[in-house]
């Protein structure tokens, strides 16, 4: 029984019984040596799901991004993404740190992206005054941005861009689950857009550990270099794909209970205009720039009143549903926070 209703994160999770029974029974092995069946199997549907050829297990969702990414961008050129990106925002510099890879931003627009403002920005590769672009990466769900989902037509666009201009296209798809359950895009029509992906299991799907590169055969035989380079080779960690294959079978649908969990929590602040854009999915963007409390505030208060709230700057704070809030526990929210900005 949680103390507190903990909404600062769906990454705050733990391991159902099902789950943990499926970690204590998998079979497992050497996988630095290929040898864990659990892993390979996780690794093959995974793939499956989107329709690659294949797929490499990653300890964290930035090792899979930083993975993907320095598959397609050699050092010294360049990643366009969003201003908000995860891999930009939260990798603690590991594209530039690691990768040597220069990074050029637009917006930040969250789940708005204007493809032809992305257009504008690719500079040919040849010649040596500039920055050849090579890749561009889109996030979907958009995590700072309030759990956006990128229309479908808007990466179709951006594919045929990036096909003609000869880049890569990388999804962080760390919550790609909750925006194919919300928008009913097919995962494979997701998959057949992209170079590289990275998928997490242990956002919304509740896994403890694990993401996932999703690519071609040939790029995840790179990838798997890759990851042993940046200490990611690990030996009998099929007990965690386990977890994660549990959560693929298990977990996908009931995404749409976090989606309308959100959606009472977004309708309980509404008559207070803190909801920043339409929620979409699982999260729940706080703008407090108009409000009397900032962000730091908000958290405390709410935090005495048994609510756990993410402070993400001084005026934006933030709330994610996950499957260990039930009913219960927004029913308790829903009291609690609109008090706190009625005081
Ligand atoms: C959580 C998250 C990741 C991966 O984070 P790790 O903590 O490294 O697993 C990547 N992208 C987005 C958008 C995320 O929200």
């Amino acid at each position: 029984m949680a103390e507190f209703v903990d909404l600062r994160s769906d990454t705050v999770t733990q391991p159902s019984e099902g789950m943990r029974a499926a970690m204590a029974s998998a079979r497992v092995g050497d996988d630095v040596y290929g040898e864990d069946p659990t892993i390979n199997a996780l690794e093959a549907s995974v793939a499956a799901l989107f329709g690659h050829e294949a797929a490499l297990f990653a300890p964290t969702g930035s090792m899979a991004n930083q993975i993907a990414i320095q598959i397609s961008v050699p050092p010294g050129e360049e990643l366009l993404c969003d201003a908000d990106a995860h891999v930009v925002t939260y990798e603690i510099g590991a594209a530039a740190a690691i990768g040597g890879i220069s990074t050029r931003t637009w917006g930040p627009v969250g789940a708005d992206v204007d493809p032809d403002v992305v257009i504008d920005m690719i500079r040919p590769a040849g010649g040596y005054h500039a920055v050849p672009t090579r890749a561009i990466a889109v996030e979907q769900t958009h995590n700072r941005g309030g759990g956006g989902v990128i229309p479908l037509s808007t990466l179709e666009t951006l594919r045929a861009a990036a096909t003609d201009a000869g880049l890569a296209l990388h999804c962080d798809g760390a919550r790609i689950w909750h925006a194919h359950v919300t928008d009913g895009v097919p995962l494979r029509t997701y998959g057949a857009l992209f170079d590289t992906m990275s998928v997490c299991l242990s956002k919304g799907l509740g896994a403890p550990v694990g993401s996932l590169v999703v690519s071609s055969a040939a790029n995840i035989e790179r990838a798997r270099v890759l990851r042993k380079r940046m200490g990611g080779g690990m030996r009998q960690a099929g007990v965690l794909a386990a977890a994660g294959s549990y959560a693929l079978e298990h977990n996908i649908a009931r995404l749409a209970e976090d989606h309308a969990k959100a959606a009472r929590l977004a309708e309980a602040l509404a008559p207070f205009g803190v909801v920043a854009g339409a929620v979409r999915t699982n999260i729940v963007p706080l703008d407090l720039r108009k409000s009397p409390l900032d962000a730091h505030a908000l958290a405390a208060a709410a935090r005495e009143r048994g609510v756990l709230v993410s402070v993400l700057g001084p005026r934006l704070a933030r709330l994610v549903t996950h499957m260990d809030v039930d009913d219960a526990a927004i029913d308790r929210a829903v009291e609690v926070l609109p008090e706190i900005f009625r005081r």
